[in-house]
């Protein structure tokens, strides 16, 4: 009987053991988070109302209605208490306290429950092997990136940055209104987590200088000192963030930084790369391909500095991602499959 009990797989077991396994803390942390509701009228603790929208979640439940629609039966009751520890739940909570509490609750106290379950995870030592190592310390690839995800006709709050559109046959005027984000992803081989969230928004409506990726990436780097000041971290970024106070920043956090080069974005680096090429042209010259000898078979080798001249000149980019006392390897392969990785991740998880 007992052996039977401990080969029956269903959805809650597998569920209850990876939450033991990573997440011991889950049952601690949202309920750690400052409650914004009046103590007396609370039936349902922070966890449980987190934890169901947690599960709505994992069951792709896209609505909160849903949730507790598709939750309102005696088995997932029954398997609620035993995920929350809580026998004494009589009925699952119901949308309305779900919202009303998201409403209230600081999303600061939120972003305190991820950090403190990603920090978990990590302690697991699970994903070590997604390290990238230079210079005899493994980092962690964090890649950050900003997505616009609400986009309006109107304005919105005064908080919305806005872009004018100037119609070219009438000279009309229109302006469009939108908030996005800065996110900061932790690159796991596989799986990528969110590890830092900033929103790019003014602080009112009268600002001369709207907010902007650059000033949202400071933030977000001093919130990721902050929660994560032990984690060595290696910025992977778009050429965007090809500048000094971006790499200064990365440094003063005693990391690492990928970015991606685009000819242009640093005016000097792009110079000292002209001034190879121009030297490169001039050593093509004087290291002419060796004529194949009458009669041998195969392919003429090109010689390893006639094929180094040729690699500089086919792969200014990639050799340029480096872009400042960076020890990424000469190949182009590695730098170019981090940032590709990037890509597809932070496109995936938008
Ligand atoms: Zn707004």
């Amino acid at each position: 009987m007992k052996r039977e009990l401990n080969n029956e797989r269903t959805p809650i077991m597998d569920l209850l053991k990876v939450k033991k396994h990573f997440f011991k803390d889950l049952e601690k942390t949202p309920n750690d988070v400052i409650d914004p509701r009046h103590g007396s009228y609370t039936v349902y603790s922070p966890l449980e109302l987190l934890m169901t929208s947690l599960l709505g979640n994992l069951m792709t439940i896209k609505t909160v209605t849903g949730v507790t629609e598709s939750f309102n039966n005696n088995e997932s009751i029954e398997n609620f208490r035993r995920l929350v520890k809580n026998p004494e739940l009589v009925e699952m909570p119901h949308h309305d306290t779900i919202t009303d509490f998201l409403k209230e609750l600081d999303p600061d106290e939120l972003l305190k429950v991820r950090t403190g379950t990603i920090k978990d995870l990590l302690k697991k030592r699970s994903f070590e092997q997604y390290r990238f190592e230079s210079n005899k310390q493994k980092y962690w690839l964090v890649a950050v990136d900003a997505t616009g995800p609400h986009s309006f006709n109107k304005r919105h709050c005064e908080h919305c940055l806005t872009r004018k559109h100037v119609d070219k046959e009438t000279d009309k005027e229109t302006f469009s209104y939108y908030h996005n984000v800065l996110e900061a992803k932790l690159i796991l081989g596989e799986f990528v987590f969110s590890i830092g969230t900033e929103f790019i928004e003014n602080e009112d409506e009268f600002v001369t200088k709207q907010d902007c990726e650059r000033n949202a990436f400071k933030r977000l780097s001093k919130r990721l000192k902050k929660d994560f000041s032990r984690l060595p971290i290696c910025i992977l970024a778009d050429s965007l963030y090809a500048n000094g106070p971006v790499m200064e920043i990365c440094k003063s956090n005693r990391g690492e930084y990928i970015i991606r080069f685009k000819a242009g974005s640093i005016k000097t680096l792009d110079r000292e790369f002209e001034e190879i090429k121009r030297l490169e042209n001039k050593s093509i010259t004087c290291n002419p391909i060796i004529e194949k000898p009458i009669g041998k078979r195969g392919r003429q080798g090109k010689g390893k500095t006639r094929a180094l001249i040729e690699r500089l000149h086919n792969y200014k980019a990639s050799v340029c991602l480096f872009v400042k006392n960076f020890a990424v390897p000469f190949d182009n392969n590695l730098a170019e499959r981090d940032i590709r990785m990037m890509k597809v991740k932070t496109k995936v998880s938008e």
